[in-house]
């Protein structure tokens, strides 16, 4: 299977180099030459089967021509063996119809481990057939970094920083990078916000003799290879519940759009899943461009789901491609155009195909803390932030009642929120072992200013180290 860019200014690439690059070279996303398609017959196949089957089944249809089956079949088994419920991935119903697909069974107790396990052991697996290492830069506004050191710790072929920004996370999320005591792990706190690190990890990829003196490469949403472990969970959860029989809606948490866009890779794949509702905080951008056409870079705003702080949501420019018809000239002519304006306009065809598919609602502060109290009260289940905010879009949107299912997608374990869900629901979450174990373990944090320059020399000293 090969690979294009959404701007058209790239040679096509195999799986393997995807992988690795992350970003094409003119700036576009990597997207799949043709969707692979799955028959009814082969989507009923997929029930009741273990969750790392259907994961190696799906990765197969894009990598199977680079990897052999057999060894994805090896990696998906070990990088869900780390998950601590036999199901990977549980659905647990909330009511009629309703159901949450608890994504947060991993390691660090976030839904960045699903793609994020199996990631490194591809990493591992191509760069050592390679004979290659690489030096991954990571920056993080929280969950990323966690699952990005967690899964990536006490590999040979793969140094990884994880970059975040300093004071600005919580104790938790802090602590599931820093306690790691591999020496491939280094942990950066920057004096500045996320943008800055944001900022900075893109200015080391933009000077080119850095980035391949120290073989730099990238683990965020942009890269394919997740998009499509995430889209796994939406065939699991779907087949579950009576597809391809009985088409699903899924209301997925929305930050950086991968998720949701993972839904949508699996409705192309074949899978019938009838809507998709995004739900973002008061960071809107999402919304606002998929009821409106108005893609728009706001300021982000400090929340209670701080994973969805965002106001430039990336892989919207996967669906962008998709639905102006994989117009590559439209799409590089439009993010050329939010690159200098921080805006851009939604053809009215393309906006009229997103409609066909997604729902989009914006959940304030207030009503996603009553949220959380509510559906404790209503159903026995402390959700989180990111969930709750899921959980309202689909109370108080209006999403098309047909009787399908609707399966909310559940994104983090309360317990890694506690002080938002305690002020919310006046209970605390009991801490799980993951999070007891790391609350005595001693850190390794190193610390700079917000600073490229800076943050070249920390990454040269490392990889000469
Ligand atoms: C990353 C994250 C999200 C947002 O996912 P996107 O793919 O960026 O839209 C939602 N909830 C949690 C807990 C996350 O960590």
């Amino acid at each position: 299977m090969n690979f294009i860019s959404t701007r058209g200014a790239s040679p096509p690439v195999g799986f393997i180099d995807a992988l690795l690059a992350g970003l094409a070279p003119d700036g576009g996303l990597y997207c799949p030459e043709t969707w692979p398609r799955l028959t009814p017959d082969e989507i009923a196949g997929l029930a009741g089967r273990p969750y790392a089957e259907v994961a190696a089944r799906i990765l197969g249809l894009f990598a199977g021509d680079e990897i052999p089956v057999e060894v994805l079949a090896d990696l998906c088994a070990k990088a869900y063996a780390s998950f601590d419920h036999p199901a990977v991935t549980p659905l647990v119903q909330l009511g009629p119809d309703r159901f949450l697909l608890e994504l947060f069974h991993g390691p660090t107790l976030a839904f960045k481990d699903v793609a994020m396990q199996i990631l490194a052991r591809l990493y591992a697996y191509v760069l050592a057939a390679r004979g290659r290492t690489m030096t991954i830069v990571c920056a993080t506004s929280g969950d990323t970094g966690g699952a990005a050191v967690e899964a990536f710790r006490g590999l040979d072929q793969v140094r990884i920083v994880a970059m975040f920004p300093h004071g600005r996370i919580s104790e938790v999320q802090r602590r599931f990078m820093t306690t790691a005591a591999e020496d491939n792990v280094r942990t950066l706190a920057v004096d500045g916000d996320f943008d800055d690190c944001q900022a900075i990890l893109k200015s080391l990829f933009e000077d080119d003799a850095f980035a391949r003196s120290v073989d730099l490469s990238a683990v965020n949403s942009i890269n394919f290879a997740r998009i499509i472990a995430q889209s796994v969970y939406y065939f699991t959860a779907a087949v579950a519940l009576g597809a391809p029989g009985r088409p699903a809606r899924f209301a997925v948490p929305t930050g950086n759009f991968g998720d949701a866009f993972a839904g949508y890779a699996a409705r192309l794949m074949g899978l019938p899943i009838e809507r998709i509702l995004v739900a973002v905080n008061t960071n809107d951008i999402m919304a606002r461009a998929l009821t409106t056409g108005d893609y728009r870079r706001g300021a982000a705003t400090a929340t209670q789901s701080p994973a969805m702080d965002i106001q430039v949501a990336s892989n919207f420019e996967r669906l962008l491609f998709e639905c102006s018809g994989r117009d590559a000239v439209l799409v590089a002519e439009a993010f050329r155009a939010f690159a200098a304006h921080g805006a851009m306009t939604v053809p009215p065809a393309a906006l009229a195909a997103m409609g066909e598919v997604f729902d989009a609602v914006a959940v304030d502060e207030t009503l996603t803390g009553r949220t959380i109290a509510e559906t404790l009260a209503r159903t026995g289940e402390l959700v989180d932030p990111h969930t709750a905010v899921a959980v309202a879009g689909a109370d108080h949107a209006r999403v098309t009642t047909s009787g399908a299912p609707l399966i909310v997608v559940s994104t983090a374990h309360p317990a890694k929120f506690p002080e938002a869900v305690t002020a919310a629901a006046g209970v605390s979450p009991p801490p799980p072992a993951a999070v007891l174990a790391r609350a005595g373990a001693p850190e390794r944090i190193d610390r700079l200013p917000a600073d490229v320059e800076a943050v070249k020399r920390y990454v040269r000293d490392f990889v000469g180290a």
